[in-house]
């Protein structure tokens, strides 16, 4: 009578060890990924109102040798917990300078502005600045054209390390977008507080505004209070005509998703800035 309990909390704790086991391979493969610069980031153009190409956001990819694609939502939680994220941000900002210069190359008064998802662990750690300034440069041209992302959640979290942080960082002419707004139990409270250029609305919400009157209101009314604030308000996840027009009738500054493009490999991405501006 005394084996099926012991069986199955060995079945269990060797369940959890093989997880374990799995997440530390994937760490140690990332932590090689990332040294060895064998990351890509894809750039996912934003465009204004009247379809013009403002910039880009820049999402990671990585393809496993063995185990193919695996998506950033599954291995970005992990290098969070392990301080690898740090410097996944630092090689995302060498990508981000990168691309500035590029552009400027075929259009020298381009102001495209590329963002770089950033995580709270990595502003709060007291190495942010000057890691930022070695990666990216401190020239105020280039500065003015980048913008961190960082999530709502991860602001409300540990809102009072961050905001003097972000204070910092935006003196510099760097832009703070709040990213995923609307999905961390925020209230007007932390808005009033947070230091921040651009709203982005989460697409949990985008993707019903034509389908949820109870969206539609919540989604106007954001980029009502977020316009207010003297806020860029973005729009994430738009896949549909009628969404985008939907967006730009209620006073959307920009428009990012499947519907105008996928988040691009870099030859695609200069392909389609080339082609947009006229290089
Ligand atoms: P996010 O920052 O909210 O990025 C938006 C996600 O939505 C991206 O997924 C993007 O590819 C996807 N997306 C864009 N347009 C559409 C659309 O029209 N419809 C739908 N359904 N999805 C769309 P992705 O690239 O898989 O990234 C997932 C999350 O992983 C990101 O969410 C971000 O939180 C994180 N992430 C990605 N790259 C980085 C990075 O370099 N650093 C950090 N810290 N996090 C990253
Ligand atoms: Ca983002
Ligand atoms: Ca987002
Ligand atoms: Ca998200």
């Amino acid at each position: 009578a005394g084996q099926a309990p012991n069986r199955s909390v060995h079945l269990f704790d060797s369940g959890q060890d093989g997880a374990q086991r799995d997440n530390l391979r994937l760490l140690s493969d990332l932590r090689g990924a990332i040294d060895g610069r064998l990351l890509v980031f894809h750039a996912q153009p934003k465009f204004a109102v009247d379809g013009s190409l403002r910039g880009a956001e820049l999402l990671v990819r990585w393809a496993h040798p063995e185990n193919g694609f695996i998506s950033p939502a599954r291995f970005i939680p992990l290098a969070e917990k392990s301080r690898l994220i740090f410097d996944l941000t630092r090689f995302g900002f060498e990508t981000a300078k990168r691309h500035v210069l590029e552009v400027r190359g075929f259009a020298p008064q381009s102001a495209l502005r590329f963002s770089v998802n950033v995580s709270g662990s990595d502003v709060t750690d007291p190495r942010f600045p000057d890691m930022l300034r070695e990666a990216f440069g401190d020239d105020p041209a280039d500065l003015a054209l980048l913008e961190l992302e960082i999530t709502e959640t991860a602001i409300i979290e540990d809102l009072e390390r961050l905001v003097p942080v972000l204070e910092r960082v935006r003196e510099t002419g760097v832009r703070i977008a709040i990213d995923d707004f609307g999905t961390g139990y925020s209230s007007l409270v932390y808005l009033k507080r947070i230091p921040a250029d651009t709203l982005k609305i989460d697409q949990s919400f985008v993707r019903d505004v034509m389908s949820s009157e109870r969206d539609a209101i919540l989604v106007r009314r954001t980029i009502q209070i977020g316009k207010d604030l003297g806020m860029d308000i973005v729009a994430e996840g738009v896949e549909t005509q009628e969404i985008a027009d939907w967006l730009v009738a209620n006073g959307c500054d920009r428009l990012q998703g499947y519907f105008f493009s996928r988040p691009l490999p870099p030859p695609q991405w200069r392909d389609l800035a080339m082609a947009r501006l006229g290089g």
